[in-house]
């Protein structure tokens, strides 16, 4: 189900960009590139269909060129063969929603270009291998983005939003698009929140105007909301990614028939929920290996001070943000049983809503939620894309890049598995360990 009927999705400096990339990549491997297969292999393909059981996955040039059952699949007489017997293969994962380049430890501020590629190396070693970062992009992360669409890449691929627009008046709005969407971002994102009564909202004529030049300038509009009655008011405005759960009260029906007839999708965020009052106490996770193989010892250290714990316990908003979490999760299962699909996001980025780890959670969570591991694994892959726009990442499918994840034990079974990750490779070759 694409989101964007009538808006399409903007790629047209990562296209032009890919072009150059595209030969030089050619330049660089056609004469060394030996396609590899993968054999022996569970194949979830990210399409939201049944796996295939013993399975085969043809890479050349860091793209898929064949997959499917054993004996459906012709291997090139020159291919590599990896048998990977017993373990299961999935395209990387995609976080619809993610933030990159600005916190280092838990301070932001530290937007650079080794920041973004430090960041998107942590995400690929997660399996997170697309990021839409939704807002206070700058120019590095636009580079990034125009330069990632070759064979050589070995780090986790971005889009972006630009700056978080806000404005007073709907005039200033639209000249503030205007100015954005001269640096071609994939999304134009807005916040329009009261933060638990504490701040001004956006004004619904100002977001109108943002959304009817966004559709001028054919850039989908993705919305940070909170509450049930705004979310609705934005889908009417011509929202077209809902970016947070709806965390207030229960969605109903009016909400599912809008979602459904705009063919939306909702991107959860159930650990943006988690972050802001988990740290009152010492998390689970903190004892996690698969946290603490990328842990940075002095965060954890500030995270666990007992006065700063204390004030988390005493927060009010933090509070009120604990019990919107099962509202959230209520929620997210209402609308999937409803049809409407569900992107995998989760707001990583800012201090203590940790990049890789966080998306791994947010699976959990969406599983503890009552999905169904197969709904889970879709929305953060195939279904994912489909939402963004993205039609070369997210499935195993002839001619998409090769990014995918090697685990050890079915996440079909248990969303769980997700952690038995073994090996990531993005664009037909291993980043993950590093070989
Ligand atoms: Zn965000």
């Amino acid at each position: 189900m694409p989101l964007h009927a009538t808006r399409r999705f903007s790629l047209r400096a990562a296209t032009r960009n890919a072009l150059c990339g595209c030969v030089l990549s050619l330049l660089a491997t056609t004469s060394l590139a030996v396609p590899v297969a993968l054999t022996d292999v569970r194949i979830i393909d990210g399409t939201g269909t049944a796996p295939v059981e013993n399975g085969v996955l043809v890479i050349d040039d860091g793209r898929i060129i064949a997959v499917g059952a054993a004996g459906s699949v012709t291997i090139p007489a020159n291919a590599v063969r990896q048998s990977l017997a017993g373990k299961t293969l999935t395209p990387g994962f995609i976080n619809t929603h993610g933030h990159a380049g600005a916190v280092r430890g838990l301070e932001a501020g530290h937007y650079s270009r080794d920041n973004l590629i430090r960041q998107l190396d942590l995400y690929a070693r997660y399996g997170v291998t697309t990021v839409i970062s939704l807002g206070d992009d700058e120019a590095e992360g636009f580079a990034l983005r125009d330069e990632q669409n070759t064979a050589s890449l070995d780090r986790a691929r971005l889009y972006v939003a630009g700056p978080v627009l806000s404005a007073q008046t709907p005039e200033a709005a639209r000249a503030l698009v205007d100015r954005t969407a001269g640096m071609s971002p994939n999304f134009i994102k807005i916040r329009v929140d009261d933060n638990l009564g504490r701040t001004a909202k956006m004004s619904p004529d100002v977001y109108q105007a943002i959304s009817e030049r966004a559709d001028h300038h054919n850039i989908p509009l993705a919305v940070h909301t909170y509450y049930l009655q705004d979310t609705k008011d934005l889908i009417r405005a011509g929202a077209d990614f809902i970016a947070h759960s709806v965390r207030d009260v229960h969605v109903d029906d009016e909400f599912i028939a809008l979602m459904r007839d705009r063919n939306l999708c909702y991107s959860p965020t159930l650990t943006r929920e988690l972050s802001t009052y988990i740290y009152e106490s010492e998390p689970a996770f903190f004892s996690d290996p698969f946290f603490l193989r990328e842990a940075d010892t002095g965060v954890l250290d500030t995270l666990r001070e007992p006065g700063r714990q204390q004030r988390l316990r005493g927060n009010s908003a933090a509070q009120q943000y604990k019990a919107s979490l099962p509202v959230a999760m209520a929620n997210v299962k209402i609308l999937a049983d409803a049809g409407v699909q569900i992107a995998m996001g989760t707001d990583s980025g800012p201090p203590a809503r940790f990049q890789g780890y966080f998306e791994h959670l947010e699976m959990w969570m969406m599983q503890d939620a009552g999905l169904a591991p197969m709904q889970i694994l879709h929305a953060a892959t195939g279904g994912a894309a489909a939402c963004m726009g993205l039609s070369d990442t997210g499935t195993l499918e002839p001619g998409k890049w090769a990014d995918l994840l090697i685990m050890s034990e079915n996440p079909l079974q248990d969303i769980r598995h997700t952690r038995t990750l073994e090996q990531v490779w993005i664009a037909g070759k291993q980043v993950y360990p590093a070989p």
